[in-house]
């Protein structure tokens, strides 16, 4: 398949790795940030392959994982409402304090899987006597639609439709990744994905701030060891600049469309992190204009004070300060039939790339 299988071929995979381990005259540890990449390091063999010197570090860049117990709390309580729940499906099995949305669903909870907010927004168009709450999870790829479900569902004039919104952000992310005092990261692997929305000439002032390079990368074999091969020469060069290794889907300023319309509709706002906290100006929130398509406002739901009860140590993987294989739940209490936290649920997980690769 063009524009893909040529990312996967073995030459340029054995002189990118080459070139990787000339360059390398001391260890670095590099943090991807995003769980797609992850998964591609670990499916792909990467780690292995991968000079000893360089330590990959895998960090919090997945949505399903980094969404608070407490929002599932939320999105539970709306389904005993008799409110119908729409979702992407790898939501589904994400552990609550008390359960998941499937277990709500199994206990007679109204849930309904969809593959984007617009078709909750028809949902609630063909349903007007039914209460239509999409679940809106995410980083900066997933809040242009979610915008644009308000944006729509506001021209209808629709009074049955809202969001439940977890929407989070990367830079603030890596910067209390980069404030933590355990924190050993180098350099980013910037998330490909992301800065096709947002661009990247935001992470420059991070890079300068905290001396870390930062990468742009793609998702497939010879992007990520590209890209690793152009920290590793940075690192080694004293140097800390945003380079772009994406080019084939990102530009400096990002999508100009997709980044006016989240800013018609949301404005930043503290978001807690699941087994991390709360980081200030780290989440989108729904502003003022649009509040009747707030779920929380529209469902005065609370902020629920339970804990889940289990070892998961979900907070330290999210942070790159613990690997899969340290947690004692691993494998053993934890797998994806089972699984005690949300990165052994998400196909981007840490947990679950483990556990399925190596
Ligand atoms: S292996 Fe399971 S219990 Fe341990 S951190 Fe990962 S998801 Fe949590």
């Amino acid at each position: 398949m063009k524009f893909l299988t040529e990312y996967r071929n073995s030459e340029w995979v054995k002189q990118s790795l080459s070139a990787i381990e000339k360059a390398t005259t001391k260890r670095w540890n590099i943090m991807e940030i995003c769980g797609g990449q992850t998964h591609s390091l670990v499916k792909n063999g990467l780690l292995e392959l991968l000079p000893e010197n360089i330590g990959m570090i895998h960090g919090p860049g997945c949505p399903v994982c980094v969404t608070p117990a407490s929002l599932i709390d939320k999105a539970v309580s709306l389904m005993e409402q008799d409110v119908v729940l729409c979702s992407f499906g790898d939501m589904l099995r994400v552990p609550g304090s008390e359960k998941s949305l499937l277990e709500a669903k199994a206990e007679g909870g109204r849930l309904q899987m969809l593959y984007s907010p617009l078709e909750a927004v028809q949902l609630a168009k063909e349903n007007p006597d039914k209460q239509i709450v999409f679940f809106a999870v995410g980083f900066e790829t997933t809040a242009p639609s979610n915008a644009l479900s308000v944006v729509q569902s506001s021209k209808l004039g629709l009074d049955n439709f809202s969001l439940l919104v977890s929407q989070v952000l990367v830079i603030p992310a890596m910067e209390s990744i980069l404030d933590d005092p355990y924190c050993n990261v180098n350099a980013f692997l910037g998330a490909g994905h992301v800065c096709s929305i947002t661009g990247y000439k935001d992470y420059r002032p991070l890079a300068e701030k905290y001396k870390v390079p930062i990468v742009v990368s793609g998702f497939e074999p010879a992007e990520l060891l590209l890209a690793i091969h152009r920290v590793v020469l940075q690192l080694e060069q004293g140097r800390h600049e945003v380079e772009n290794c994406y080019e084939r889907i990102v530009c400096v300023d990002g999508n100009a469309h997709a980044k006016k319309i989240m800013e018609e509709v949301f404005e930043t706002g503290a978001q807690e992190w699941r087994g991390i906290g709360i980081i200030p100006d780290s989440g989108l929130v729904i502003k003022e204009k649009y509040k009747n398509f707030d779920a929380v406002k529209k469902f005065s739901l609370k902020d629920s004070k339970k804990h889940i009860k289990n070892q998961c140590v979900a907070g330290e993987i999210l942070r790159g300060v613990k690997k899969p294989k340290e947690c004692p739940e691993f494998g053993k209490n934890c797998n994806p039939s089972h699984p005690l936290g949300a990165p052994m649920v998400s196909s981007e997980g840490a947990c679950a790339a483990y556990y399925n690769y190596v």
